[in-house]
């Protein structure tokens, strides 16, 4: 098992010297602006969390939560306002937005040089081309934990299952940059087992619980699984689980679900020789990079080289 929340610990406590030495050497404290629209329950979570690791770093935080029917306009002239302050290093418009916004005019208005999430065009561009930008928290936080678990990924077979702007594209070109051999599956990829078979690094952002199962997987390959979804039914949680179910089955009575990833958890770990839990895997490393990012915005902002 990839231990996320330890690689996690240890890039936090990194971050926290640099914070240090931010506030003693140039008196900066750097700030991220969290908007999210709506009552989308995740996305509560989410933010609160994200804000707390703020907190907790010594870092400033501002959380604004606006009506699922608030017009686009209006959201983007908020975003304007925050893109104008020059306390605010760092905004991030929790995703997705309701239905009828327009995602793409809100991404777009982030001034590029504070879109820690690097979700503008600019950002994802420069990371296509290669160049410096910011790069998307999550699949950062992919890179890093495969670097700090010790994975090669220089030369290796590495299949990406998704091709979202958020998870699958970002984590392909960062691979690729890395100089692994890099395929994206979607939901027409044909013969999907075969393909995700030849991965010595296989990826799984797809957003449906446990579809990645043993015959997806080649023995010994490295398995992150990106999923994070909600179950709520008592005898999936027992396939996916086994015999490790009881902690699963205990949650979905008490709150009502379990949190489940897009890997079959019983059937990777047979196969698999390396594999991210969820939750505890990739999720921490998440927002750790937001808070990476969110400093490099408030070094580079005031021209700081350290
Ligand atoms: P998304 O935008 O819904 O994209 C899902 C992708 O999966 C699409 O590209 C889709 O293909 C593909 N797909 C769907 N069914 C498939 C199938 N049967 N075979 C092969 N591919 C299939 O999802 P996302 O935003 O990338 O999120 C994916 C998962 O990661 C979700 O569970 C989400 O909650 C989680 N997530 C976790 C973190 C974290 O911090 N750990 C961050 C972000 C997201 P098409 O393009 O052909 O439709």
């Amino acid at each position: 098992m990839l231990d996320g929340r330890a690689i996690a610990e240890q890039i936090k406590i990194e971050l926290r010297e640099d914070t240090a030495r931010l506030w003693q050497e140039h008196q900066v404290r750097p700030c991220l602006v969290a908007v999210r629209v709506g009552e989308d329950p995740a996305s509560a979570v989410y933010v609160r969390n994200k804000v707390r690791a703020f907190e907790e770093m010594g870092m400033r935080s501002e959380h604004q939560a606006l009506a699922a029917t608030t017009p686009t306009a209006d959201l983007i002239k908020i975003i304007a306002t925050l893109n104008a302050r020059d306390d605010v290093d760092g905004i991030l418009v929790q995703l997705p937005l309701p239905k009828g916004m327009d995602e793409a005019a809100v991404i777009e208005s982030v001034d590029p040089a504070k879109d820690v999430d690097g979700f503008h065009p600019a950002n994802v561009a420069r990371l296509a081309m290669g160049r410096p930008g910011f790069v998307p928290c999550t699949p950062a936080g992919i890179v890093a934990l495969l670097d700090r678990s010790g994975i090669t990924i220089e030369g290796a077979n590495a299949c990406v299952v998704g091709r979202s702007q958020i998870v699958g594209r970002p984590v392909a070109q960062l691979l690729l940059q890395r100089d692994a051999t890099v395929t994206i599956c979607h939901s027409r990829t044909r013969q999907l087992s075969e393909v995700t078979r030849q991965a010595d690094i296989l990826l799984a952002a797809i957003g449906r619980p446990g579809f990645i199962r043993g015959e997806h997987i080649k023995p010994g390959a490295t398995v992150i699984d990106v999923g994070i979804n909600r179950l709520t039914d008592t005898d999936a949680a027992q396939s996916l689980f086994g015999p490790e179910a009881g902690e699963r089955l205990v949650a979905i009575k008490q709150r009502g679900y379990t949190l489940v990833g897009d890997v079959h958890p019983a059937e990777a770990n047979a196969v698999a020789g390396a594999l991210t839990p969820v939750p505890g895997g990739v999720g921490p490393l998440t927002i750790a990079m937001l808070l990476r990012n969110t400093i490099h915005a408030a070094r580079l902002r005031r021209g700081l080289t350290s």
